[in-house]
């Protein structure tokens, strides 16, 4: 009896486990650049309490996981100088606030993900006013803290003056010194910081600037190799992308340190291969790269996936790549949203906002179009914004961007195929065409985009049981796929 209940306790276990991961495998995840989301103090600053009012608007919009910037105490707006990895700025609101977004967010089936900054601090983090100190009183020892941050008798590139012949290593400038990676004591700081986010239910971690660590992929690669094997110690299904915005050989070596996943900044933004491929209308080409990118990524890693995203809060929003024609952003967004990976919206894209320049102009309000007032854009911000729509308009309009996002979410979470599955690139004789078939021992589709703004007429040779229309009007008959110009379909395969 005891054997038999062990043996159906096994079976739960397995079960809830690979639904667990069946549900993760289709995951669409939500950027929030959390001081310009949602405001429910009336200070014109986004927080977290202002998240957890926006889960159901979340959960609507299909996506599965959520990735916060920073969130700790910092001196910036932006807060990738962190002051205290242990605590909340309090502009954002609290730890029970935050504590209380993980429970909200899970009950939901939303995981939370964190920003973890370690290539270099706040400048007025405790760890850099002691060691400095100590660095100006000529008293360093191994207990100090001198030796978590790259101090130098040398001026050199990327380096701040301490004093007469002290310089720090500082990147990202002044006001960020960065960290000594080496350290055994800092690995222990970092150590102590994954455990405490993992033991409060964070779902995992997209690490700020993994390249600067040491600014090459061999030494990278030894500490996040590290880092991989520490997160995972703690939650071995711990969620972790790296932010390596560099070439696409240099994304594609840090694959081998282990870390899950990278942003794919190759494909992203207004000059990558997504947009440049549509503009080009040369669909084949950019299926034959993603087919390749993915196949080198599984290579590498197998247990790694690729991050597909359009923009981030560091690059112009990408509703601006295509300002005049709302088909070819269509185009854009079941390409990326339709592709191998984890999928990343940044807030606001979704209901086409704009911005670009200034990195404030990237990270303006989110535009509700609520009673109450949306936060106020970051200081300094100079975009002319001519943005007249928002979210309360969009959710009505059946034809908005909003409720396009939705709906192509809503078909791509149908499909358990986007992070683990089998790859065939399909050559149907034409550059316009975009064809990937996508296929494990469940599931079996073929996604397909037509760049050009002809009609096609296009020989399928597969048994297709069903055509899922994205845009569009196509359809199939006796092996004949009949395409719209600037349309997706996917095609479920049968025997
Ligand atoms: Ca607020």
């Amino acid at each position: 009896m005891k054997r038999l209940v062990l043996i159906l306790l096994c079976l739960i276990i397995l079960t809830s486990c690979s639904a667990n991961n069946k549900k993760y495998d289709s995951s669409v995840v939500y950027e929030i650049f959390v001081g310009s989301f949602y405001d429910t103090d009336n200070d014109g600053i986004g927080d977290i309490q202002g998240i957890i009012k926006k889960l159901d608007y979340l959960k609507a919009l299909g996506i599965g996981d959520i990735w916060l910037t920073p969130i700790h105490p910092s001196v910036s707006y932006h807060k990738y100088d962190v002051l205290d990895y242990y605590s909340i700025d309090e502009s954002f609101g609290t730890m029970a606030d935050f504590d209380m977004l993980i429970d909200e967010a899970n009950k939901k089936d939303i995981g939370i993900i964190i920003d973890l900054v370690l290539n270099h601090t706040g400048v007025d983090h405790p760890w850099f006013i002691e060691a400095k100190k100590n660095i100006l009183n000529n008293s360093c020892d191994s207990s100090n803290k001198c030796e978590y941050y790259n101090f130098k008798d040398t001026n050199e590139n990327n380096t701040t003056k301490l004093n007469n012949n002290t310089y720090y290593e500082s990147v990202f400038g002044s006001h960020m010194p960065d960290l000594n990676l080496d350290n055994e004591n800092v690995r222990k700081e970092i150590e102590n910081i994954i455990k405490f986010y993992l033991d409060k239910g964070v779902k995992g971690f997209r690490l700020d600037a993994p390249f600067h660590y040491y600014g090459n992929a061999t030494k990278n690669n030894e500490f996040l190799s590290w880092l991989n094997n520490t997160i995972k110690k703690y939650n071995k299904d711990a969620f972790i992308v790296g932010e390596v915005w560099s070439d696409e050989k240099t994304i594609l070596s840090h694959y081998e340190s282990g870390i899950d996943s990278f942003f794919n900044f190759t494909a992203s933004y207004t000059d990558g291969k997504i947009v440049s491929s549509i503009r080009s209308k040369r669909a084949y080409d950019l299926a034959e790269w993603i087919y390749n990118n993915n196949n080198q990524i599984k290579n590498i890693n197998p247990n790694a996936f690729n991050s597909m995203f359009l923009s981030n809060h560091d690059q112009g929003r990408s509703a601006g790549f295509f300002t005049n024609n709302i088909q070819q952003q269509k185009l854009m967004i079941n390409t990326y949203l339709l592709s191998s990976g984890v999928a990343y919206v940044y807030y606001g894209e979704e209901i086409g906002m704009l911005g670009s320049g200034i990195d404030q102009n990237k990270r303006l309000a989110m535009v509700w179009g609520e009673d109450s007032k949306d936060c106020n854009n970051p200081v300094g911000a100079d975009y002319n914004n001519t943005f007249n729509s928002n979210v309360k308009i969009q959710i009505k309009d059946k034809n908005s961007l909003l409720n396009y996002y939705k709906k192509v979410i809503k078909i791509r979470n149908n499909y358990n195929i986007w992070k683990y599955s089998n790859l065939e690139l399909i050559d149907l004789n034409d550059d316009s065409i975009y064809a990937i078939r996508h296929y494990n021992d469940d599931q079996n589709i073929i996604v397909v985009h037509n760049y050009s703004e002809e009609d096609k007429n296009l020989n399928i040779d597969y048994k297709v049981n069903k055509l899922i229309n994205i845009n569009g009007n196509c359809s199939i008959n006796s092996k004949i796929l009949k395409m719209d110009g600037l349309s997706s379909v996917i095609l479920e395969i049968g025997e």
